[in-house]
Protein backbone atom coordinates (compact mmCIF):
# COMPACT_ATOMS: atom_id res chain seq x y z
CA UNK A 1 0.00 0.00 0.00
CA UNK A 2 2.61 2.49 1.15
CA UNK A 3 4.83 1.58 -2.21
CA UNK A 4 1.59 2.60 -4.28
CA UNK A 5 0.88 5.62 -2.51
CA UNK A 6 4.97 6.34 -3.46
CA UNK A 7 5.23 5.04 -6.55
CA UNK A 8 1.80 7.67 -7.06
CA UNK A 9 3.77 10.71 -5.54
CA UNK A 10 6.77 9.67 -8.35
CA UNK A 11 4.46 9.73 -11.03
CA UNK A 12 3.05 12.96 -10.43
CA UNK A 13 6.19 14.42 -9.51
CA UNK A 14 7.53 13.41 -12.76
CA UNK A 15 4.43 15.21 -14.75
CA UNK A 16 3.96 17.70 -13.44
CA UNK A 17 7.81 19.70 -13.65
CA UNK A 18 7.49 23.28 -15.15
CA UNK A 19 9.55 25.85 -15.75
CA UNK A 20 9.18 29.72 -14.30
CA UNK A 21 9.72 32.02 -17.24
CA UNK A 22 11.99 34.26 -16.70
CA UNK A 23 14.06 32.53 -13.96
CA UNK A 24 14.06 28.77 -15.27
CA UNK A 25 13.96 27.41 -12.24
CA UNK A 26 12.01 24.21 -12.08
CA UNK A 27 8.35 23.57 -10.45
CA UNK A 28 6.05 21.35 -9.54
CA UNK A 29 2.94 21.81 -10.34
CA UNK A 30 -0.38 19.21 -9.39
CA UNK A 31 -2.96 21.25 -9.89
CA UNK A 32 -4.18 22.84 -13.14
CA UNK A 33 -4.05 26.52 -14.12
CA UNK A 34 -7.59 26.38 -14.89
CA UNK A 35 -8.98 25.02 -11.40
CA UNK A 36 -6.29 27.77 -10.07
CA UNK A 37 -7.59 30.62 -12.02
CA UNK A 38 -11.14 29.62 -11.75
CA UNK A 39 -10.60 29.86 -7.59
CA UNK A 40 -8.97 33.21 -8.07
CA UNK A 41 -12.11 34.25 -9.86
CA UNK A 42 -14.59 33.08 -7.48
CA UNK A 43 -12.07 34.44 -4.35
CA UNK A 44 -12.16 38.06 -6.09
CA UNK A 45 -15.64 38.12 -6.20
CA UNK A 46 -16.06 37.44 -2.44
CA UNK A 47 -13.51 39.81 -1.45
CA UNK A 48 -15.45 42.70 -3.95
CA UNK A 49 -18.28 42.11 -2.28
CA UNK A 50 -17.46 42.38 1.15
CA UNK A 51 -14.95 45.16 0.33
CA UNK A 52 -15.34 49.19 -0.28
CA UNK A 53 -13.92 50.13 -3.34
CA UNK A 54 -12.76 53.41 -4.01
CA UNK A 55 -14.99 55.93 -5.32
CA UNK A 56 -11.47 58.19 -6.70
CA UNK A 57 -12.35 57.56 -10.29
CA UNK A 58 -8.61 59.65 -11.09
CA UNK A 59 -6.42 56.91 -8.88
CA UNK A 60 -8.69 54.09 -9.79
CA UNK A 61 -7.32 55.07 -13.42
CA UNK A 62 -3.89 55.21 -12.15
CA UNK A 63 -4.08 51.96 -10.90
CA UNK A 64 -6.07 50.17 -14.02
CA UNK A 65 -3.13 52.33 -16.36
CA UNK A 66 -0.03 50.61 -14.18
CA UNK A 67 -1.56 47.24 -13.75
CA UNK A 68 -2.62 46.92 -18.05
CA UNK A 69 1.58 48.35 -18.68
CA UNK A 70 2.58 45.73 -16.37
CA UNK A 71 -0.10 42.64 -17.91
CA UNK A 72 1.08 43.76 -21.60
CA UNK A 73 5.00 42.94 -21.06
CA UNK A 74 3.81 40.04 -18.75
CA UNK A 75 4.52 36.80 -20.21
CA UNK A 76 0.66 35.53 -21.62
CA UNK A 77 -0.87 33.27 -19.66
CA UNK A 78 -4.44 34.25 -20.69
CA UNK A 79 -5.51 36.07 -17.96
CA UNK A 80 -8.36 37.78 -17.93
CA UNK A 81 -7.40 41.17 -15.74
CA UNK A 82 -8.97 43.03 -13.24
CA UNK A 83 -7.70 46.14 -11.48
CA UNK A 84 -9.35 47.11 -8.29
CA UNK A 85 -8.58 49.58 -5.69
CA UNK A 86 -9.64 49.38 -2.58
CA UNK A 87 -10.51 52.04 0.24
CA UNK A 88 -8.87 50.54 3.16
CA UNK A 89 -5.87 51.58 6.04
CA UNK A 90 -4.59 48.31 5.11
CA UNK A 91 -1.18 48.02 3.99
CA UNK A 92 -2.00 45.33 1.31
CA UNK A 93 -2.24 44.75 -2.14
CA UNK A 94 -2.24 40.89 -4.09
CA UNK A 95 -2.79 38.70 -7.19
CA UNK A 96 -4.87 36.35 -7.81
CA UNK A 97 -4.87 33.61 -10.09
CA UNK A 98 -6.15 34.33 -13.17
CA UNK A 99 -5.17 38.11 -13.17
CA UNK A 100 -7.55 39.31 -10.73
CA UNK A 101 -5.56 42.31 -8.62
CA UNK A 102 -6.24 44.48 -5.90
CA UNK A 103 -4.67 47.70 -4.61
CA UNK A 104 -5.44 48.56 -0.82
CA UNK A 105 -5.61 53.05 -0.96
CA UNK A 106 -3.58 52.10 2.73
CA UNK A 107 -0.19 51.34 0.87
CA UNK A 108 -0.27 54.17 -1.33
CA UNK A 109 1.52 56.61 0.79
CA UNK A 110 4.14 53.86 0.07
CA UNK A 111 4.65 54.29 -2.97
CA UNK A 112 4.37 57.62 -3.54
CA UNK A 113 4.27 57.80 -7.07
CA UNK A 114 3.26 55.33 -10.22
CA UNK A 115 6.39 53.69 -10.27
CA UNK A 116 6.34 52.78 -6.79
CA UNK A 117 2.94 51.22 -7.58
CA UNK A 118 4.96 49.32 -10.29
CA UNK A 119 6.97 48.08 -8.18
CA UNK A 120 4.35 46.26 -5.81
CA UNK A 121 1.86 45.45 -8.72
CA UNK A 122 4.89 43.53 -10.74
CA UNK A 123 5.92 41.82 -7.53
CA UNK A 124 1.90 40.65 -7.03
CA UNK A 125 1.37 39.70 -10.89
CA UNK A 126 4.70 37.88 -10.51
CA UNK A 127 2.95 35.73 -8.05
CA UNK A 128 0.50 34.59 -10.04
CA UNK A 129 2.25 34.44 -13.67
CA UNK A 130 4.70 31.63 -12.10
CA UNK A 131 1.54 30.08 -10.32
CA UNK A 132 3.03 30.47 -6.52
CA UNK A 133 -0.36 29.68 -5.85
CA UNK A 134 -1.03 26.77 -7.27
CA UNK A 135 3.17 25.43 -6.57
CA UNK A 136 2.24 26.44 -2.55
CA UNK A 137 -0.85 24.08 -3.02
CA UNK A 138 0.87 21.50 -4.64
CA UNK A 139 3.60 21.04 -2.26
CA UNK A 140 0.78 20.68 0.67
CA UNK A 141 -1.02 17.98 -1.50
CA UNK A 142 2.47 16.39 -1.74
CA UNK A 143 3.60 16.79 1.90
CA UNK A 144 0.16 15.39 3.30
CA UNK A 145 0.18 12.53 0.76
CA UNK A 146 3.50 11.76 1.70
CA UNK A 147 2.68 11.95 5.24
CA UNK A 148 -0.40 9.61 4.34
CA UNK A 149 1.91 7.24 3.14
CA UNK A 150 4.35 7.42 5.66
CA UNK A 151 1.44 6.33 8.55
CA UNK A 152 0.70 3.52 6.48
CA UNK A 153 4.30 2.07 5.83
CA UNK A 154 4.38 2.30 9.50
CA UNK A 155 1.13 0.56 10.33
CA UNK A 156 2.23 -2.48 7.95
CA UNK A 157 5.46 -2.66 9.67
CA UNK A 158 3.97 -2.83 12.88
CA UNK A 159 5.17 0.27 14.10
CA UNK A 160 3.95 1.08 18.31
CA UNK A 161 1.08 3.55 17.81
CA UNK A 162 2.77 5.68 20.08
CA UNK A 163 6.07 5.68 18.40
CA UNK A 164 3.65 6.64 15.00
CA UNK A 165 2.59 9.51 16.61
CA UNK A 166 6.29 11.03 17.47
CA UNK A 167 7.42 9.96 13.92
CA UNK A 168 3.85 11.70 12.57
CA UNK A 169 5.04 14.91 14.48
CA UNK A 170 8.19 15.14 13.55
CA UNK A 171 7.19 14.96 10.11
CA UNK A 172 4.29 17.46 10.47
CA UNK A 173 6.77 19.61 12.48
CA UNK A 174 9.71 19.11 9.57
CA UNK A 175 7.36 19.60 6.52
CA UNK A 176 5.94 23.06 8.02
CA UNK A 177 9.49 24.71 8.79
CA UNK A 178 12.06 22.77 6.31
CA UNK A 179 9.70 22.73 2.86
CA UNK A 180 7.01 25.17 3.64
CA UNK A 181 8.69 28.46 5.27
CA UNK A 182 11.82 28.41 2.89
CA UNK A 183 9.63 27.48 -0.39
CA UNK A 184 7.51 30.79 0.25
CA UNK A 185 10.60 33.04 0.76
CA UNK A 186 11.95 31.58 -2.36
CA UNK A 187 8.52 33.02 -3.77
CA UNK A 188 9.23 35.70 -2.46
CA UNK A 189 12.54 37.18 -4.11
CA UNK A 190 11.60 35.32 -7.54
CA UNK A 191 8.20 38.11 -7.53
CA UNK A 192 10.59 40.42 -6.41
CA UNK A 193 12.93 39.62 -9.65
CA UNK A 194 10.38 39.36 -12.18
CA UNK A 195 8.55 42.37 -10.60
CA UNK A 196 11.23 44.34 -11.09
CA UNK A 197 12.04 42.89 -14.98
CA UNK A 198 8.16 43.80 -16.17
CA UNK A 199 8.23 47.37 -13.87
CA UNK A 200 11.26 48.21 -16.51
CA UNK A 201 10.13 46.75 -19.72
CA UNK A 202 6.68 48.83 -19.07
CA UNK A 203 8.95 51.94 -18.71
CA UNK A 204 9.12 52.61 -15.20
CA UNK A 205 12.01 53.98 -13.35
CA UNK A 206 13.11 50.41 -11.77
CA UNK A 207 15.25 52.15 -9.34
CA UNK A 208 11.94 52.87 -7.55
CA UNK A 209 11.78 49.38 -6.56
CA UNK A 210 14.33 49.43 -4.07
CA UNK A 211 12.86 52.69 -2.95
CA UNK A 212 10.20 51.29 -2.32
CA UNK A 213 11.31 48.95 0.25
CA UNK A 214 13.56 51.65 2.16
CA UNK A 215 10.53 53.53 2.43
CA UNK A 216 8.66 50.63 3.75
CA UNK A 217 10.96 49.61 6.38
CA UNK A 218 11.49 53.07 7.26
CA UNK A 219 7.79 54.54 7.59
CA UNK A 220 6.09 51.37 8.96
CA UNK A 221 4.92 50.95 12.08
CA UNK A 222 3.51 47.83 13.43
CA UNK A 223 3.09 44.46 11.54
CA UNK A 224 0.85 45.84 8.47
CA UNK A 225 -0.56 42.44 6.55
CA UNK A 226 2.00 43.52 3.50
CA UNK A 227 4.71 43.36 5.35
CA UNK A 228 3.70 39.82 7.52
CA UNK A 229 3.60 38.46 4.19
CA UNK A 230 6.81 40.38 2.60
CA UNK A 231 10.01 40.04 5.75
CA UNK A 232 12.84 41.50 5.51
CA UNK A 233 12.17 44.70 3.49
CA UNK A 234 16.37 46.04 4.23
CA UNK A 235 17.67 42.75 2.26
CA UNK A 236 14.78 42.93 -0.42
CA UNK A 237 15.95 46.46 -1.33
CA UNK A 238 19.56 44.96 -1.78
CA UNK A 239 18.72 42.56 -3.24
CA UNK A 240 16.78 45.01 -6.04
CA UNK A 241 19.91 47.39 -5.82
CA UNK A 242 22.11 44.09 -7.02
CA UNK A 243 19.62 43.92 -10.03
CA UNK A 244 19.63 47.38 -11.41
CA UNK A 245 22.25 46.87 -14.43
CA UNK A 246 19.82 44.54 -16.13
CA UNK A 247 16.98 46.37 -14.74
CA UNK A 248 18.07 49.53 -16.29
CA UNK A 249 18.91 48.04 -19.76
CA UNK A 250 15.25 46.79 -20.36
CA UNK A 251 13.85 50.03 -18.93
CA UNK A 252 16.10 51.64 -22.02
CA UNK A 253 14.79 49.49 -24.64
CA UNK A 254 11.22 49.97 -23.22
CA UNK A 255 9.06 51.43 -26.14
CA UNK A 256 8.18 54.40 -23.52
CA UNK A 257 10.00 55.58 -20.43
CA UNK A 258 7.54 56.54 -18.04
CA UNK A 259 10.33 57.72 -15.20
CA UNK A 260 8.53 58.17 -11.78
CA UNK A 261 4.91 58.85 -13.65
CA UNK A 262 2.60 60.70 -11.85
CA UNK A 263 3.36 61.67 -7.97
CA UNK A 264 0.18 60.73 -5.82
CA UNK A 265 -1.94 63.54 -4.82
CA UNK A 266 -1.37 64.71 -0.78
CA UNK A 267 -3.86 62.53 0.65
CA UNK A 268 -2.00 59.63 -0.72
CA UNK A 269 1.55 60.85 0.59
CA UNK A 270 2.99 60.29 4.15
CA UNK A 271 5.34 62.60 5.74
CA UNK A 272 8.69 61.46 6.37
CA UNK A 273 9.55 61.41 9.93
ZN1 LIG B 1 4.96 38.62 -2.30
Amino acid sequence: MARVFLTAVLALLLAACATVEGTGRQQVILTSAGMENAQGASAYREVLSQEKPSNDAAMQAVVERVGRRLAAVAPDRGFEWEFTLLESDQVNAWCLPGGKVAIYTGILPYCENEAGLAAVMGHEIAHAIARHGGERMSQGILVAGTGVALDVYMRERGVEPTDRAMWMGAFALGSQVGVMLPFSRSHELEADYLGLVYMAKAGYDPAEAPRFWQRFASLSSGTPEFLSTHPDSGRRSDALSAEQDRAAALYQQAPQQYGLGETFPARYRKATP
